[in-house]
């Protein structure tokens, strides 16, 4: 067993995306499990955009990571000594491991979930975790999806988005339309996820390219991105359409919250409805949709992709390619 456990702390809070001052690597000893606890080693870290949010000094629905705090994220890990019945040695679990070697797991808010053994540790923490619970129930419960909707979700070649995209047509969507940046971006939505059209953001247009491509309106717009493209999706709503507020990652970097969409007075007009969540508050709820999405991925109906970067040191820059466009697919470091 190491006795050295390598981990990321926040040195300093970043204006826009992370730089060279941003992160501290920090070396400590190996935690010891204390009764009830367990040791694990970190196997995958999970990427997510709200990362970035929990490292400005600001109020969310978590508080911020303190100066000199390892990195709070979501991750996998491997049980690796045991101090409680519930985690055995070999299991490989998910929880909020932090962007380190080494992390302990507890009871309570230190409890991390045992996944079911055999299971694809890269779709645990992509379809069949947040990722893929976010999709559905954004789709489902925020979306109220129902069959013949025509359904538009941004960010669309990433992680959530590429999950939202398929599910809505396997769940009875008539048509999906991907807003994703870069020809090659959206040619994969369109060849290889079976979305019906794809819009690229970076050549802009995007309210007259959604009028094209639903003519009669959007009945389920999925944001992810906010700003510009939340915008021009509201300028498209079919009657009674419903906005599902996932994310607004064009927002995360910048100093001072962007102007909110003009276009909200067509909720009005369209009798339209705008509502906004977080996946947590759906946590004991999560089975369901993994009734849903386990079949769908046999079928080979639901793809999902992972963008690995190797090596704890890469996890900033692994955090700030979701800000470039630059991952397909989930983000995640391998440890
Ligand atoms: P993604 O894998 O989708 O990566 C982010 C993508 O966003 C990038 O690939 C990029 O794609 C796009 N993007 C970044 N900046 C901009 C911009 N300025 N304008 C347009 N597109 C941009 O990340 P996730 O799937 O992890 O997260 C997607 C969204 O879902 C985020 O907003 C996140 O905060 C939210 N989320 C919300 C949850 C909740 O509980 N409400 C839970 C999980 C995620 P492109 O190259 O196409 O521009």
């Amino acid at each position: 067993m190491p006795e050295t456990n390598h981990r990321l702390v926040l040195a300093r809070r970043p204006t826009g995306l992370l730089d060279e001052s941003t992160l501290r690597l920090e070396s400590a000893p190996v935690p010891e499990p204390a009764e009830g606890q367990a040791l694990v080693a970190v196997r995958y870290l999970s990427i997510d955009p709200t990362i970035r949010t929990w490292m400005n000094d600001a109020p969310g629905y978590l508080p911020p990571i303190g100066i000199g705090e390892v990195v709070r994220s979501g991750g996998i890990g491997e049980v690796v000594a045991s101090r409680n019945d519930r985690y055995r040695e070999g299991d490989l679990v998910f929880g909020m491991v932090g962007w380190q070697e080494y992390a302990l797991a507890g009871e309570g808010a230190a409890g991390m979930q045992t996944l079911p053994s055999g299971l694809d540790p890269l779709a645990a923490i992509n379809v069949l975790g947040v990722t893929g619970m976010t999709a559905y129930f954004g789709l489902t419960e925020v979306g109220r999806l129902v069959a013949g909707d025509v359904v538009v979700v941004s960010a669309a070649a990433g992680a959530t988005g590429s999950t939202v995209g398929q599910l809505a047509k396997a769940l009875g969507a008539s048509r999906v339309i991907g807003i994703a940046g870069g020809p090659d971006k959206c040619a994969y939505l369109v060849d290889e996820l079976g979305y019906d059209a794809a819009i690229d953001h970076s050549i802009g247009g995007i309210a007259r390219r959604l009028h094209e491509e639903a003519p009669a309106g959007i009945d389920l717009y999925f944001d992810n991105v906010g700003g510009e493209i939340l915008n021009a999706a509201l300028a498209n709503l079919a009657m009674h359409g419903r906005v599902v507020l996932c994310g607004a990652i064009s927002a995360y970097n910048e100093a001072t919250p962007p102007p909110g969409p003009s276009n909200y007075v067509n909720l009005i007009v369209r009798r339209g409805r705008m509502e906004g969540f977080i996946i947590l508050d759906f946590a004991d709820r999560y089975p369901e949709a993994q009734a849903t999405i386990v079949p769908l991925l046999a079928e080979g109906r639901l793809k999902h992709t992972e963008h690995v970067v190797e090596g704890l040191t890469g996890a900033g820059t692994a955090l700030n390619l979701l800000f470039s466009g630059g991952n397909v697919g989930k983000v995640v470091v391998a440890l």
